[in-house]
């Protein structure tokens, strides 16, 4: 099949897995109930992904076998999302499989082992009717550092493949940024929300929509469409609204085309960063409107200049006319009743000829002079606009770059140009589509798949140890009067970002011996907050990832009220700030449908300088609300609450993402193990492994990405300590389950052989290396590195360009300083009447950029 079919069929099947996912994966043996399944586990229906090549190297080799492996694939993923609260079995599987699929019974368990180690099928809360085989004994043990959502999916795998799990937990509560609200309401009985995270990107692909499934909880989905008001209280026209939404979208367009496609890097000298780009953009327009309004009065000047020429033709024709016509009258006066003579017939035919003459110039003057007139008159009507933007238009756009700013969660100036959207650029299914809430709680959600007795709370963790024997993991407990010390064979650690930052910072200052921050010895400052240290201290690679990755912020406040006062029709309240620099402050409200509560979001600088005064905050709220909502706003509400994880000692913030000059493959870095020291090589076993939000390239800063971001280290670490479930000739690794506690029927291996596969490659890493090899070469071949450059008048002409074209996707440039609505409706007419113009077009070098842009694409 050709790309483009494949494609536009990948899209139509995710078009109908949305419309009516469950039905659809039923469709037995159908092609499309199988390429739904692949969709839904974010894997290609009809390729191979390299992990899958490097893990079955001997499949991958034909044809042939690669399509027995897809078909087999994905038969197996569409049997686990039909029923995905039992567990998938070997046995299972073989009875469902059509022939001959069921008779190579060792094949089917090994694409079985593969899809259940990577958690592709049997993740989450299931039904386990298998138990794991324990392969070495006594088990493994783990320490899981932090009971978010990736500590929790992680110790779930790991229990499920065997692992003795210990998750340490600094909180007295688990969900790390998920934050649940459950209290008791005077109407409603009950009123619950999520103080942290709230929203789930998109059903299709979205590994937590199986969770979902798992635990009976349903999607309720979000009309993002929102109406907003000014500082005043006052609605801005939805036209007025939808024009600006089009302008943004436009100019983050055109940044990104710049950015991407024509690998523009800097600006100024420097890597270029979100805010200078959509400024510098936005001033380029702005640019652009001054340079076609001097362009209208240039053309004005000439029409106007050749009025006054046309006018004095047509005095200079008159004067002649009369001074003829004078001559005539004498010479007809001269000649009384006699005859002319001869000399002055000629005479009076000269001059006749003459004043005809002047007659028809005086004539075409005179037509001319009203053409012109016409002329200046129809210019006049297409008089260009004063300015890009107004004052009001630049607070609407200030509104769409802090709702920019809370989707990345940082500030704008301090995210990349380039890789600001890495998440969506990234082959991750579930952000292409529109979010959507819970049921339930996100923090029950993670309750419910953590492994419950592994859960140790209020052990805030202070150092971590590691060598070639293991680890060893200190935890002030309670109050931090007593400290703990637990041992494993290696530890995970999903702390988050801002709290690594702060503990290579302290180890820096500590190595360096002459740190003060603030006044203060960075150590001191570090044992203070209680910072978790490294010891060995992280590689420089792993430390030069935490330093570069940014972390920024997203708080909310959230108000409960005696009753609902708000349009249950609309979910979302925008909300324009007086000034720039307060663009991210209280400006989206969230409010709930089904239960009193408000949801205020902070995004940006505003999250980050965060009001500490919880009265003062609410004040400001209640401002606001009553503005909009007038007499129906009551004066107080009954509860109030507030996330702020920037000044928390177990986040210092919430959302990572990548910082100018930097790609994004930072997030791959943080995402490798560490492995022990020997003398003065990190070259021994892998003891610390790292997941997190911020450690997902492909969906960082949410909750989907710290899911799968657990299933991936589960994953590398049963294969470092338990070997490989996929390899040829492996036996079924799991047992009927009969007595859960018991595991005496467990394959022992001596630890001899443990230890020689603990320090092999694992089988991933051979085959993996074994295919980078084999693009490596390929690629050299084929692509000369793209040359990173520094943004020229060339490109600037070109972003004007794209960003003042007109097509279905790009809004008409704004705007007079009057009215955006006029504008858009002249940037209408002007299209139409465009070709027809008959005065120098001041856009034909701009058309050719647009022509020239649109055969690129
Ligand atoms: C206000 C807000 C809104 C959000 N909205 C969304 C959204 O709508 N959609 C979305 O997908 N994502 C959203 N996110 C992001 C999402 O919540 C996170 O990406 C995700 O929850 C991160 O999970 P994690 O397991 O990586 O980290 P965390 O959930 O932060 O877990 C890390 C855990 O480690 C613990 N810990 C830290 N230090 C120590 C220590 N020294 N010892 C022991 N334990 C320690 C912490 O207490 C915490 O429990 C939002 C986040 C916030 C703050």
């Amino acid at each position: 099949m050709s790309n483009g079919m494949e494609h536009s069929a990948e899209e139509s099947t995710r078009e109908l897995l949305l419309n009516g996912a469950p039905s659809m994966l039923k469709w037995e043996d159908d092609d499309m109930a199988l390429r739904a399944a692949a969709i839904a586990s974010r894997l290609p229906y009809s390729k191979m992904t390299a992990h899958e090549m490097g893990c079955f190297p001997d499949l991958s080799a034909s044809e042939a076998s690669m399509r027995y492996y897809l078909y087999l694939r994905n038969r197996l993923l569409q049997m686990w999302h039909l029923e995905p609260n039992i567990e998938l079995t070997l046995d299972d599987a073989l009875r469902a499989l059509p022939k001959p699929f069921d008779s190579d019974r060792i094949l089917v368990n090994r694409v079985l082992g593969f899809l259940s180690r990577y958690g592709f099928v049997n993740f989450g809360i299931f039904f386990h009717i298998t138990h794991p085989v324990t392969l070495s004994r006594p088990k493994k043990k783990v320490i899981v550092i932090g009971a978010g959502m990736a500590g929790a999916a992680a110790s779930n795998q790991l229990v499920k493949f065997g692992f003795d799990v210990v998750v340490l937990e600094a909180s007295n509560i688990m969900g790390g940024r998920a934050q649940p609200v459950n209290t008791e309401h005077r109407e409603c009985g009950r009123v619950r929300f999520d103080l942290g995270c709230s929203f789930i990107n998109g059903v299709v692909g979205n590994p937590l929509t199986v969770l979902m499934k798992q635990v009976n909880f349903s999607p309720l989905p979000i009309r993002t469409e929102m109406q907003i008001f000014d500082e005043f209280g006052k609605q801005i026209s939805t036209k007025r609204d939808q024009l600006l939404e089009a302008t943004f979208v436009n100019i983050s367009d055109s940044v990104d085309y710049v950015t991407k496609e024509r690998n523009v890097k800097t600006l100024f000298g420097k890597p270029m960063n979100l805010n200078d780009a959509y400024d510098h953009m936005a001033n380029l327009l702005e640019l652009h409107v001054r340079k076609t309004r001097l362009q209208y009065w240039n053309q004005y000047d000439e029409v106007v200049n050749m009025l006054a020429d046309t006018q004095k033709q047509i005095e200079i024709y008159e004067e002649t006319i009369r001074t003829i016509g004078q001559k005539i009258e004498e010479l007809e006066e001269r000649k009384g009743s006699q005859r002319f003579s001869l000399e002055e017939q000629t005479l009076k035919r000269c001059l006749s000829k003459e004043l005809e003459k002047a007659l028809a110039a005086f004539d075409q003057a005179t037509e001319r002079y009203a053409n012109l007139q016409m002329a200046l008159s129809n210019v006049k009507k297409k008089e260009p606009c004063v300015t890009y933007m107004n004052q009001r238009d630049l607070r609407l756009l200030d509104f769409y770059k802090a709702l920019r700013e809370f989707t990345i969660g940082g500030m704008l100036q301090d995210v990349s140009a380039e890789h600001w959207d890495q998440e969506v650029r990234e082959d991750n299914e579930a952000n292409k589509f529109a979010p959507y809430r819970i049921s339930d709680t996100i923090y029950t959600l993670i309750r419910t798949i953590a492994a419950k007795d592994t859960i140790q709370l209020e052990h805030h963790v202070t150092r971590i140890e590691y060598n070639a024997e293991g680890v060893k993991v200190h935890a002030l407990i309670g109050n931090g009067d007593k400290e703990e010390v637990f041992q494993a064979d290696c530890v995970l650690s999903t702390i988050p970002l801002g709290v690594l930052k702060k503990s290579v910072s302290a180890n820096e200052a500590r190595h360096n011996g002459h740190a003060k921050e603030n006044g203060e010895n960075g150590t001191e400052r570090g044992k203070q907050e209680q910072i978790p240290v490294f010891e060995p201290p992280l590689p420089k690679e792993k430390v030069g990832a935490i330093e570069k990755l940014g972390c920024g912020s997203v708080a909310k406040l959230a108000l409960v009220f005696e009753k609902q006062f708000w349009d249950a029709a609309t979910d979302f309240v925008g909300h324009l700030n007086a000034t720039r620099e307060s663009r991210g402050e209280m400006f989206l409200f969230f409010c709930h449908q089904n239960q009193p509560v408000i949801e205020i979001f902070f995004s940006g600088q505003a999250a980050l300088s965060m009001d500490a005064d919880l009265e003062s905050t609410t004040r400001k709220a209640m401002t606001i609300l009553n503005q909009i909502y007038g007499g129906a706003c009551p004066k107080w509400p009954t509860n109030i609450y507030v996330t702020n994880f920037t000044k928390k000692r177990t986040h210092f913030g919430t959302h990572s993402y990548v910082t100018p000059g930097n790609d994004g493959s930072e997030y791959d870095v943080m995402a490798e193990p560490v492995k022990a020291k020997i003398e003065d090589e990190y070259s021994g076993p892998e003891r610390v492994f790292f997941a997190g939000e911020h450690t997902c390239r492909a969906a960082p800063s949410t909750l989907h990405g710290a899911f799968m971001s657990g299933l991936r280290e589960a994953a590398r670490i049963a294969d470092i300590h338990l070997g490989c479930p996929f390899a040829r000739d492996k036996e079924p690794e799991c047992i009927e389950l009969e007595d859960e506690s018991d595991d005496d029927d467990a394959i022992l291996i001596d630890d001899e052989n443990q230890k020689s596969r603990e320090n092999s490659k694992t089988p991933t890493d051979a085959a993996t290396q074994q295919i980078e090899d084999t693009t490596h070469t390929d690629s050299q071949s084929v692509q000369k590195p793209a040359k990173a450059e520094e943004m020229t008048l060339e490109d600037e002409n070109e972003l004007l360009g794209i960003a003042a074209s007109g097509d279905s996707q790009n809004a008409p440039a704004p705007s007079t300083s009057e009215s955006v609505e006029e504008v858009a409706m002249e940037a209408e007419k002007s299209t139409e009447e465009g070709e027809k113009k008959d005065q120098g077009d001041d856009s034909t070098a701009l058309d050719q950029l647009i022509a020239e842009h649109k055969t690129d694409a």
